[in-house]
């Protein structure tokens, strides 16, 4: 870039070029981690995240002295005893990926306001039309609008949102890091939103229908979907959610390859570890998304070979269930 602030064109498209490969909400949480947690610090992170969070937090800030105490789902209620003076957040997804655990987050963001940490959710997965966390005691709210919020599979982005003061240590790291979204990048989302409620709405009615239907084949032995969730966790879900949301887990009683084999007879699902679009995916976490965890780790996790992950496109809810039918039944 030139000195006097002029930019030279060829300069400027290269740097512009380069920005959608950070400028993720992986680069939004990285910013919102190190903006609140400094060297010594700690940070609590709950039930299963996403893949690159995993490995910033247990990897990349350990290395920089802010240590991370990850609890899985079953072991909740360890989070009172593990908050510190030291913690600075919590962090989780509610719905979690890929088993669509769901938490509480008024009562964790009580526990977190003990200590003085700020609670941070992932929303990505309900997206603002099932579920506003700030609502219920979130201090923060990240979405991968690389999801629902572009909703074509296209784009690259993220956004974190909270009160002005919350954001403001934020956003001198963005601008620090150089984390700024192209302009034409960023109209992307800001025109994909307008119809976030529509698509959302939509792929609701649809994921719970085929949740419900695929709930009583033979050779399915769970399918994980907010909408079908029984005793505390369908208190939480209706508490804090207005609609199930567009993904679900199903979880065949099979071999890595036989689930491949159901997994490559659908025709209408893309194969993709992405979600949110307006096309159907479809994925094996143990072999995508989670493929990177220890083994031992993952089958603690309930992430199994017979797991299927499911984004439910805006396609007809009927052809999409004769297509996961056939690639069920056929031998
Ligand atoms: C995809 C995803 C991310 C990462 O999003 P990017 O925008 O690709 O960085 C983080 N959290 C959740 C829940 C996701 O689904």
């Amino acid at each position: 870039m030139e000195s006097d602030g002029r930019l030279d064109p060829a300069t400027l498209a290269a740097a512009l070029d380069d920005q959608p490969a950070i400028v993720s909400v992986m680069a939004t949480e990285a910013a919102t981690f190190l903006a609140y947690a400094h060297f010594g610090d700690h940070i609590i992170c709950l039930g299963d995240v996403y893949g690159g969070t995993f490995e910033l937090l247990g990897v990349n800030l350990a290395q920089l002295g802010i240590s991370t105490t990850f609890l899985r789902a079953d072991e909740l209620d360890r989070l009172p005893e593990a908050l510190t003076d030291r913690t600075r957040l919590v962090f989780f997804e509610t719905p979690t990926n890929p088993n669509l655990d769901v938490f509480d987050i008024h009562a964790i963001a009580e526990l977190a306001r003990t200590v003085g940490a700020l609670t941070v959710v992932d929303n990505t997965f309900a997206t603002p039309v099932n579920q506003n966390p700030l609502h219920h005691g979130a201090d923060l709210v990240v979405h991968s609008a690389t999801k629902y919020f572009g909703g074509h599979s296209d784009l690259t982005a993220g956004t974190v949102i909270g009160s002005a003061e919350h954001l403001a240590p934020i956003m001198m790291l963005r601008k620090n890091l150089g984390q700024m979204i192209a302009p034409e990048i960023a109209s992307q989302p800001a025109r994909s939103i307008r119809s976030l409620p529509v698509r959302v709405r939509t792929q609701n009615d649809s994921a719970a229908a085929i949740a419900t239907h695929l709930a009583t084949h033979p050779r399915i032995t769970r399918v994980n979907y907010p909408g079908l969730a029984t005793g505390e966790a369908k208190r939480i879900v209706d508490t804090q959610m207005r609609g199930g949301g567009g993904i679900l887990s199903i979880v065949l009683d099979a071999t890595v390859a036989e689930t491949a084999a159901v997994v490559d007879r659908l025709r209408i699902f893309f194969i993709a570890p992405s979600l949110g679009g307006v096309e159907s995916l479809v994925t094996q976490p143990i072999t995508t998304t989670h493929h990177g965890l220890d083994p031992a780790e993952r089958a603690r996790r309930g992430i199994t070979d017979g797991m299927i992950r499911l984004s439910i496109g805006r396609e007809d809810t009927d052809d999409l269930l004769a297509d996961l039918t056939h690639a069920l039944d056929a031998e």
